[in-house]
């Protein structure tokens, strides 16, 4: 089984797998989905990388082309792949007579508290594959923030990672950089909702103004992108 699951994983096309153990989760995804989730005992964290250089292009953050253009990148081109990666894997688990759940890539469901079906970050962390920044962002070792994700909830027995550590430090440029303001500057905390370091309403609301200012018309998801941007841990091109 775990042979086979990584083969999938090889030729599904994305950057970053990993499993969790949702033990630690198991009340934070009752409380925000009920059962549909929290019956799940693992998950698998899909991730794709972000072209480096067109999130180095929005450090011009007046271009209206190259604006487009990463959003275009990021919800069209990123998460489609994600989307197929998570359905490839769906079928996998489903053959081999298993529950699953693929997760969407990029989904609001209630604009209340900006939150969707059920979450990405927490599987990511858990899998070992990254930790959550001060940006609220999942900051992956090879990646930084660089990476979008999908997730496939699971009860299939596969092998599962240990979190990964925080390595945050005193870092705060993520902070520095947002134009919204809407970050607390706190550190993660797993006991902590996602309001003590990361206020998502604000961050839309000067998405939803700039968007209009820039583009003249209202476009569907998009985020300004300087918090990804800004990360020391995924501003350098790592060559092979
Ligand atoms: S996307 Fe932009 S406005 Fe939103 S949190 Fe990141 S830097 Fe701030
Ligand atoms: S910019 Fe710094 S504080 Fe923000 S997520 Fe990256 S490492 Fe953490």
């Amino acid at each position: 089984m775990q042979s086979e699951f990584q083969q999938v994983i090889d030729q599904c096309g994305v950057d970053l797998a990993g499993v969790a153990d949702l033990s630690p989760a198991r009340e934070a995804l009752l409380a925000q989905g009920g059962d549909t989730f929290a019956k799940f005992p693992r998950a698998v964290s899909l991730g794709c990388r972000v072209a480096h250089e067109v999130v180095e292009s929005i450090g011009d953050h007046g271009n209206r082309a190259l604006v487009m253009n990463y959003i275009h990148h990021i919800y069209s081109v990123v998460n489609h792949r994600l989307d197929q990666a998570a359905l490839s894997l769906t079928g996998f688990l489903m053959a081999k007579g298993y529950l699953a759940f693929p997760v969407p890539a990029s989904q609001v469901l209630s604009y209340e508290d900006y939150s969707g079906l059920a979450p990405h970050k927490t599987a990511a962390h858990l899998s070992g594959l990254g930790w959550v920044g001060r940006s609220a962002l999942l900051v992956t070792k090879q990646y930084g923030p660089r990476v979008r994700f999908a997730t496939v909830y699971t009860d299939a027995p596969l092998d599962a990672g240990e979190p990964a550590k925080n390595r945050c430090g005193s870092c705060d440029q993520c902070v520095e950089a947002c134009p919204a303001g809407a970050m607390t500057g706190e550190a993660f905390a797993q006991d902590k909702t996602r309001d003590h370091i990361y206020d998502p309403k604000a961050c839309n609301e000067y998405m939803r103004e700039r968007r209009l200012s820039l583009l003249g018309k209202r476009v569907f998801g998009g985020n300004c992108g300087l918090c990804i941007h800004s990360c020391p841990f995924g501003g350098k091109l790592k060559r092979a």
